[in-house]
């Protein structure tokens, strides 16, 4: 732990890089937004978890006591995000003519399965949307009588025109607000709102809206942005230190966030505001809509059309490490298979790195090497710098292997946990089908004697008959003067 580095992050509220002082420290409240459960998470979903887990991870390492809040939107959320038109998850039971609920286990379970596979942290909490709707009630109560929402027809409305009067409503954004109201369509439907930027903080049902509950106003649903307001004061407080999510969160959804906080709280929730920038395929966002998107294990088994073959969940973390939270990462075969020889140099030099040899001089400042690793996650998280001064330490356990360079005992035991805490604890990469591959070698062990005992008896057929066998199901064989070896395709 490197206490005397001071950790920056740069918010988005602010447009900053800024020292890190959580309001309750050593307690830090994060609260992220979740996956609205309708269909599987695709892997640019996962690149944004995948992202927050490295913060969560690297906080947990920095000693702090962190609770992590990520939600799991199983109402409200309508289609385009907007306040009218079917409610997705509504949408997606009617489809396959299953019980709304049925649909949110379904890709809830789907949602945890995918990032257990990558490896990230569950959360401390993860509360749903439907399990908090009394809260949202009162939530929308408090911002009536505070004087920001208003009822129409069972529907109620955030007022924005009137917040926007004494808060900078588009802070978040940096969006200028004429232009936003000048730009923003009239939807047809709407046109009793007092104003085109009022959302909907309750929504009326129509008769064939599956999911809807009692309240004051008639029964309704609550829209989408009230839930991540209702459940971060729940269980963080009025006011606590991250909140994050997606870059195409900002202008709508947190925007409202802040503007509901504020109008029934009068504190803005979060201090900083962490966002994660798009995975792209060919320069494009990759999302479900645009049918360029592709699930988890449709990257695993390589089984896509813009696959070339499968990557292992970990080449795939591995990937994602290699880009800044805050850039966009571009989908290609080639980054992952480089991603892919990158993490096996890594995992080969963990397994170095307990039998290296040991003398009275290191050719290397250890000191200097912890400093940089150390830098690069303090400087907002910057995973590719850190990776590249982790590579730095690949590198010289290589050269201590080869003989090249030495390395004293205090310095291979400082290096050793510096590996570990990097590569396992906040980069959460792990080891691989060691198990599965080890009995794979087994069993080729047993087939070659089979095939060289074929060979000796001059039973060509059989021994043919094994390797071209062993072709048509991906493993190519070769004889060599060192016995025979194999290589799997995937
Ligand atoms: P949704 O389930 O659509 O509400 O999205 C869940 C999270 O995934 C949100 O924080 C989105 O910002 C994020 N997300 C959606 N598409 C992408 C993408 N292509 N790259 C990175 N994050 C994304
Ligand atoms: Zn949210």
């Amino acid at each position: 732990m490197m206490q005397n580095q001071e950790l920056k992050i740069y918010n988005t509220l602010t447009k900053k890089n800024e020292k890190f002082e959580p309001l309750h420290a050593p307690f830090v409240g994060m609260y992220v937004c979740g996956p609205t459960v309708y269909s599987n998470a695709h892997l640019g979903n996962c690149r944004t978890f995948v992202s927050f887990d490295i913060v969560f991870r690297y906080l947990l390492h920095c000693g702090y006591k962190v609770r992590y809040v990520r939600n799991i939107t199983d109402a409200g959320h309508l289609e385009n995000d907007a306040d009218v038109g079917e409610d997705k998850i509504g949408k997606k039971a009617k489809l396959e003519q299953l019980e709304p609920m049925e649909i949110v286990q379904r890709y809830t379970v789907d949602f945890h399965n995918v990032l257990q596979l990558f490896n990230t942290l569950p959360p401390s909490i993860e509360p749903t949307a439907t399990g908090h709707i009394i809260e949202q009630i009162e939530m929308t109560k408090t911002i009536i009588k505070n004087g920001y929402g208003y009822e129409l027809d069972g529907t109620v409305y955030f007022d924005v025109e009137k917040f926007s009067k004494e808060y900078p409503y588009t802070q978040l954004s940096g969006r200028n607000l004429e232009e936003l109201l000048n730009n923003t369509r009239d939807l047809g439907g709407q046109n009793e709102k007092k104003g085109r930027l009022d959302f909907a903080l309750w929504i009326k049902a129509k008769p064939e809206h599956i999911m809807h509950w009692p309240s004051p106003w008639g029964e309704g649903f609550p829209g989408w942005h009230i839930e991540c307001s209702a459940m971060s004061s729940k269980y963080l407080g009025s006011e606590f230190d991250i909140h994050g999510g997606g870059m195409d969160l900002i202008p709508t959804h947190h925007t409202n966030e802040i503007a509901q906080n504020i109008a029934c709280h009068h504190k803005a929730p979060a201090r900083y505001w962490i966002h994660t920038n798009m995975l792209t395929v060919n320069g494009q966002k990759m999302s479900k809509s645009l049918g360029n998107s592709f699930l988890p294990h449709e990257l695993f088994t390589g089984n896509h059309s813009l696959l070339e073959r499968g990557y292992s969940p970990m080449t795939v973390r591995f990937f994602m490490l290699q880009a800044h939270y805050r850039s966009t990462l571009d989908f290609s075969n080639e980054a992952l298979q480089a991603a892919e020889k990158g993490f096996v140099r890594l995992m080969n030099a963990m397994k170095l790195i307990g039998d290296l040899k040991t003398s009275n001089v290191s050719t290397f400042n250890i000191q200097q090497l912890t400093s940089n690793m150390y830098a690069a996650l303090n400087d907002d998280f910057n995973t590719p710098i850190a990776l590249a001064h982790l590579f730095d330490a690949v590198r010289i356990i290589n050269s201590v292997n080869d003989g090249k360079e030495t390395i004293t005992q205090e310095d291979k035991n400082i290096l050793q946990k510096l590996m570990n805490d990097f590569v396992f604890d906040i980069f959460g990469l792990k080891e691989e089908n060691t198990q599965n591959s080890n009995k794979i070698d087994g069993l080729m062990e047993l087939i070659f004697d089979i095939r060289n005992q074929a060979k000796a008896n001059k039973d060509f057929r059989t021994s043919d008959g094994i390797r071209d066998s062993l072709k048509s199901i991906g493993f190519e064989i070769k004889d060599g003067k060192e016995g025979t070896s194999y290589t799997m395709n995937n």
